[in-house]
């Protein structure tokens, strides 16, 4: 990890090395190198510590333009960025207490009540104002299992220049997924008759497809997107605006470990962090890594925490980035089955009336756990979804959890899509359609 106080334009190079070094824009546009690794910033800026140690005097706004500046100077002007900052993250990020020890920071206060929220309307934005002057349109392709879709549509939907296709497999998300995929203007959401794998095999062949290169702007809105990843960085230092006292530990809910390769980018700039804990559910490839040094991808296996279903977690080379020889040292992590999220979800409700919702619980369960061998502690977990999005933790408390009022909004609204085999000639055609 390189240290710099970056005011010359950030580069990005391929963690594979093997592709020219990029601004943020053509970062941005491009997705990922062609050498397939993934962007990643030449420095990494360092704060000041007058920034640092007074995060509780700024607003939620100013923190965002501070952190994120040195990464998109020169590819946009101060005065836009304020105004992507500013709308990006226009709703509260809350640290709650649950008991004396452990603190939630709610992450799903956002419009899809999960935290890919931030990522999505900071993407959009930039990408809005990169195709502002571009001869012709951006098509960002998403495939999705369920919150990525909900994000990417609401965050670009209305954005200029800017259309969006979601492909998602039909009868494989929740109700409320459904509705926040498809209710969109500017937004084509496409129900494949197939898996969520057929989904994702038809977005690459979009992506791919060099005769529709050649017509019309292509990107992908996953989380290895540059301007998807970098913004995650705000929800540490809104922890740490909230939180008195030695330095916290941070256990965070990990799929794809871009949430928490931003975090270890965060405290790389100087925000203090006393550990990081990586939870994941089934899907233990990383604590399998970090127990015996073999870096084994699997088959997905299917979980309650469906949004951290991956095997193969495609930001996991960003951690390695970051951290290098002090990987041990600066992460720990610990999967957590599906029996032991219910029960966890069960007993925080019985005992502190709160309620998790089953990403937020693995996370809980990680941090509990740690602070039971480690007495001095206190820390932050992390909730990165909304327990009205999981229908299992209804079934698991027995008891209606809350509907926030946005829901009840998505419920009133007409639902458009458009079902296609897993075909991508038929695919291919709605693309040409949207030109
Ligand atoms: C995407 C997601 C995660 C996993 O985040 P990564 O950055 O992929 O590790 C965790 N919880 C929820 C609710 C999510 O939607």
């Amino acid at each position: 990890m390189v240290l710099g106080f970056a005011r010359s334009p950030m580069l990005y190079f391929s963690t594979n090395r093997n592709s020219p070094k990029v601004t943020f824009r053509e970062a941005v546009l491009k997705g990922q190198p062609d050498d397939r690794g993934l962007y990643f910033p030449e420095k990494i800026p360092q704060l000041s510590t007058g920034f640092l140690t007074n995060l509780d005097q700024k607003s939620q706004e100013e923190i965002a333009f501070e952190v994120i500046r040195p990464y998109v100077v020169g590819s946009i002007p101060d005065d836009i960025l304020g105004r992507i900052c500013a709308e990006t993250v226009n709703f509260p990020f809350p640290l709650v207490s649950v008991s004396e020890r452990i603190y939630a920071l709610e992450l799903f206060h956002g419009p899809t009540l999960a935290f890919k929220d931030v990522g999505a309307r900071f993407m959009s934005r930039c990408l809005g104002y990169f195709s502002r002057g571009l001869p012709t349109k951006t098509i960002v392709v998403a495939a999705t299992s369920g919150d990525t879709g909900g994000a990417v549509a609401a965050g670009f939907s209305a954005v200029e220049n800017v259309e969006v296709l979601i492909l998602y497999p039909k009868g494989k998300v929740s109700r409320i997924q459904e509705l926040q995929l498809t209710t969109h203007t500017g937004v084509t959401a496409l129900e494949v008759d197939g898996s969520f794998d057929d989904c994702q095999a038809l977005a690459k062949a979009v992506l791919g497809d060099t005769e529709l290169r050649s017509k019309v702007g292509l990107t992908s809105a996953n989380s290895i997107n540059v301007a998807r990843w970098l913004p995650q960085q705000f929800y540490y230092f809104y922890a740490l605006r909230q939180w008195d006292g030695e330095p916290p530990t941070i256990s965070v809910p990990s799929g794809n470990f871009g949430n928490l390769a931003a975090g270890l980018t965060a405290n790389g700039s100087g925000l203090p962090v006393k550990k990081f804990l990586a939870a994941c559910n089934a899907n233990d490839v990383v604590p399998r890594f970090l127990r015996t040094g073999k870096y084994e991808a699997a088959a997905v296996k299917h979980t309650l925490s469906n949004a951290m279903d991956v095997g193969d977690p495609s930001n996991f080379v960003r951690v390695i980035e970051i951290l290098g020889d002090r990987l041990h040292f600066c992460l720990e992590a610990f999967s957590i089955s599906d029996k032991a999220t219910s029960e966890t979800i069960r007993e925080v409700y019985q005992k502190y009336k709160y309620i998790l919702d089953p990403h937020g619980a693995v996370g809980y369960r990680v941090l509990a756990d740690h602070l039971d061998r480690h007495a001095a502690e206190k820390g932050i977990f992390l909730e990165t979804a909304h327990p009205i999005k999981f229908d299992a933790v209804s079934d698991i408390l027995r008891v209606a959890v809350d509907v926030p009022s946005s829901i009840n909004d998505l419920l009133a609204r007409k639902k458009t899509k458009i079902c296609i085999g897993a075909v991508y000639e038929e695919l291919k055609e709605i693309v040409l359609s949207l030109l």
